[in-house]
């Protein structure tokens, strides 16, 4: 499943802007993954120092 970024946890450092090679998040008000690019490849999750991002359990 996608990625999801939590807003409560992300400390908007942008380690996972760069990380991502699909260019599958943005940030808005707060950093946000595209669902529709979102390869889940887990590349971001690891980048995250914040532990902000988790896989979808559904
Ligand atoms: S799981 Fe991979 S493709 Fe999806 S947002 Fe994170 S780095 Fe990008
Ligand atoms: S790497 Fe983690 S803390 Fe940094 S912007 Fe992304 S989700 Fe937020």
């Amino acid at each position: 499943m996608p990625a999801t970024i939590r807003a409560d946890k992300c400390i908007l450092c942008g380690a996972c802007l760069v990380a991502c090679p699909v260019h599958a998040i943005v940030r808005k008000t707060v950093y946000e993954v595209m669902e529709e690019r979102c390869t889940d490849c887990g590349r971001c999750i690891n980048y995250c120092i914040a532990g902000a991002i988790e896989e979808q359990s559904n």
